[in-house]
């Protein structure tokens, strides 16, 4: 148990960013130190270096002024002065012997090396050498005279060496220090950068237990992760929508299906208990088929208007005259008009009214409105269709002087399934006008409706000219 937390925990971004952190916190360190080591190194050499040299450019000078003897007196009195454990001087000859020095006792296993190459070269020169038996290596600097001899000078590299050591041991423990406190840092900043993310899993799991309402509150981690908050956001309000109409379409299946399945069944039941003879069961067949069929019609209808509602059909953009669709609904409705007594009458402009569309849906929207105003408007009343249009919109209207709408039902009429009182004894199902405004916004624009009770009804149609996606 312990360890498959250890290892989940070793899985974590949090804990991967940490070892990110840490780690590049700690190259960082290091050549931090190599840098100040490197150059700490080289300036101290540099400046031990000088003073060898500067020391054998005067024994030189002495040597030429005052010969062997004075020179053997100053190699004695510096030598004791800066210590004869710390520093030695010598005069070698060309051949290598020795002929003045200081007390040379504590600097067993010098030889003469080089001495050639260094008489030739006539140059001071400067080299490092370790001597068997001495902790600390030596730094030797040797000048050409101008007889052919060289002086000889080195020192103990001790102050410069157990420097450097001490600074590697400062190093050494503030690192492991650095480390522990970059590793903690590394790991709030990770936890922070994480905690965004956290938020949001723990919204979707709240969510996946039944929550729908909640949303992830957005916080100050960055925008990012406010973006990721914002984007699961408008998922869940879409989510939450669906399931919305999902269920608004279940409960009106259950209630509106219901009273016609039960008359289906109701006709059923009478003819199966009636004569039998075969005109009755072929009535019967009919009405079921009739009845049928309106069923079918309305689940269709209400799939239309849950689609088209939630977002989820995809809409065609066709540029469209929006004179033809008004045409074409005007020509079939015509007979039905002409049936019943009323009179239909066309005001379209001249000229081309293009909108970017989805031509059946568009009819469909605009059949709906004219079905109405017929369905509802008494024998020798006028129904006008007229199309006004401007550079952002075009206005389809439909206006007839039929029965109105009362006050008290305006609000609730786009409502699925509601049908005013006035209007029952008139088939229909309550639909017509909600697949109606569900396409009219679906491609961005509205229905206006206007109504006084007894003097007719419009319902005006607002099209934006530009598309504009939902
Ligand atoms: P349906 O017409 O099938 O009943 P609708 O959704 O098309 O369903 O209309 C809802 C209700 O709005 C109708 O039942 C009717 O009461 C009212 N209505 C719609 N259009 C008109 C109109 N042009 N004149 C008067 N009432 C109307």
């Amino acid at each position: 148990m312990c360890s498959k937390r250890r290892s989940s925990f070793l899985r974590t971004a949090t804990f991967r960013l940490t070892l990110w952190y840490t780690a590049v916190f700690s190259g960082l360190s290091l050549a931090v130190f190599l840098v100040v080591y490197v150059s700490l190194a080289s300036h101290l050499r540099e400046q031990t270096d000088n003073e060898l040299l500067n020391t054998a450019k005067e024994f030189d000078v002495l040597y030429e002024g005052h010969g062997v003897e004075a020179l053997q007196a100053e190699f004695r009195r510096e030598a004791e002065s800066k210590g004869i454990n710390r520093v030695f001087f010598r005069l070698l000859s060309p051949e290598g012997k020795v002929l003045a020095s200081s007390d040379l006792n504590q600097w067993r296993g010098l030889k003469a090396a080089r001495l050639q190459a260094i008489a030739t070269e006539k140059q001071p020169a400067v080299h490092t050498l370790s001597l068997p038996g001495r902790r600390h290596r030596l730094r030797v600097a040797t000048k050409p005279a101008r007889d052919g001899s060289v002086i000889e000078i080195g020192a103990a590299l001790q102050g410069n060496e157990i420097m450097m050591e001490r600074y590697r041991e400062t190093f050494g423990t503030a690192f492991v220090i650095m480390l522990a406190c970059g590793g903690f840092v590394g790991w709030l900043l990770a936890r922070k950068a994480m905690s965004g993310v956290q938020r949001v899993t723990y919204t979707t799991t709240r969510i996946g237990k039944g929550d729908l309402g909640r949303r992830v509150p957005l916080g100050n981690e960055g925008q990012e992760i406010n973006a990721l908050a914002h984007a699961f956001n408008e998922m869940l309000e879409r989510i939450e929508s669906l399931v919305r109409e999902l269920k608004q379409i279940t409960d009106n299946v259950a209630h509106e299906l219901r009273t016609p399945i039960t008359r289906i069944r109701g006709m059923a039941e009478t003819t199966l208990t009636g004569s039998g003879d075969l005109n009755q069961y072929r009535e019967m067949a009919a009405s079921v088929i009739e009845g049928s069929d309106r069923l079918i019609e309305m689940i269709n209808t209400m799939l239309e208007i849950a689609i088209t509602d939630s977002g989820v059909a995809e809409l065609a953009r066709e540029p469209l005259d929006i004179r033809e669709i008004v045409r074409e609904a005007a020509d079939l409705f015509k007979p039905l008009a002409e049936d019943k007594g009323i009179d239909i009458q066309l005001d379209i402009p001249p000229q081309a009214v293009i909108v970017p569309g989805d031509r059946p849906r568009l009819q469909r929207a605009v059949a709906n409105l004219l079905d109405n105003a017929i369905k509802y408007t008494p024998s020798g009343g006028t129904v006008t269709i007229s199309l006004e249009t401007d550079t952002t919109r075009a206005k389809v209207e439909i206006a007839d002087t039929g029965m109105g709408i009362d006050k008290k039902n305006i609000s609730r009429i786009f409502d699925r399934f509601y049908r005013c009182d006035e209007s029952r004894s008139t088939p229909g199902s309550g639909l017509g006008l909600s697949l109606a405004l569900a396409i009219i916004r679906a491609h961005g624009g509205n229905i206006i409706m206007k109504s006084a009770p007894g003097s007719g009804t419009s319902f005006a149609i607002v099209l934006p000219r530009a598309s504009s996606r939902r």
